[in-house]
């Protein structure tokens, strides 16, 4: 087991809700990663919540907008030479595409290939998108 404390290069995503972190995980193919990684569960936070958090000891690309999608109260720390260097404080993206896949088999998008998935905010609150071309909800938390 490797110290979770300390990272000298890396990224740390931190304030995942508590049983999101998995999904983070999987997302970004962290189970494949052949650098450290380390998904620390339940942590205590400060407002007697749980939290998740990955430490990833690697500079690597990550879509923070799909991030923000899974859930916007998540912050994300660059470390370079054990220092934060860089806190990215994620948001709602208002517009998504080939994240979400409309699920409705008559959508113009499950009929023809090679169309972008495109979905629109509706409701920050729940998560809520809707399909551009077939007004097909879908709630991120879903996934
Ligand atoms: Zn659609």
């Amino acid at each position: 087991m490797v110290s979770i404390n300390s990272i000298k290069r890396g990224v740390v995503i931190d304030h995942i809700k508590a049983g999101y972190g998995i999904k983070i995980y999987n997302y970004l193919g962290l189970d494949k990663a052949e650098f450290t990684v380390a998904l620390i569960k339940n942590a205590p936070s400060n407002k007697k919540e749980r939290k998740d958090i990955i430490k990833i000891e690697n500079a690597i690309d990550i879509d923070f907008t799909v991030l923000g999608l899974i859930d916007p109260n998540i912050t994300i720390n660059i470390i370079e030479d054990e220092v934060i260097k860089k806190k990215i404080k994620l948001s709602t993206p208002n517009r998504v595409e080939d994240v979400i896949k409309c699920k409705n088999p008559r959508c113009v998008t499950s009929v023809e290939a090679n169309i972008p998935h495109v979905f629109f905010l509706l409701d920050e609150e729940k998560g809520q998108y809707k399909c551009q071309y077939c007004d097909e909800l879908h709630t991120f938390s879903e996934v």
